[in-house]
């Protein structure tokens, strides 16, 4: 699975209540994942101005959880 869809995963099975959700530290924001042009991979709060970004732990440790919920895979 690509990294960002990773992250999209977890997203929507957070959106069920599956997992918990991506939050904001700043403000419980909602985060979304992105890239920049040089190919590095981001969070962004939708809200304000917090970015965070993510490395391969970052994306092992979804997994993880998206596994530990997941039926299939
Ligand atoms: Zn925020």
């Amino acid at each position: 699975m690509r990294q960002i869809q990773t992250v999209s995963k977890y997203i929507a099975l957070s959106q069920e209540g599956l997992v918990s959700k991506l939050e904001c530290p700043l403000d419980q924001g909602l985060l979304m994942p992105n890239q920049d042009l040089d190919g590095n991979d981001f969070l962004y709060c939708l809200s304000c101005s917090y970015k965070k970004n993510i490395g391969i732990q970052f994306y092992e440790d979804l997994n993880k959880k998206i596994k530990a919920v997941s039926k299939n895979d």
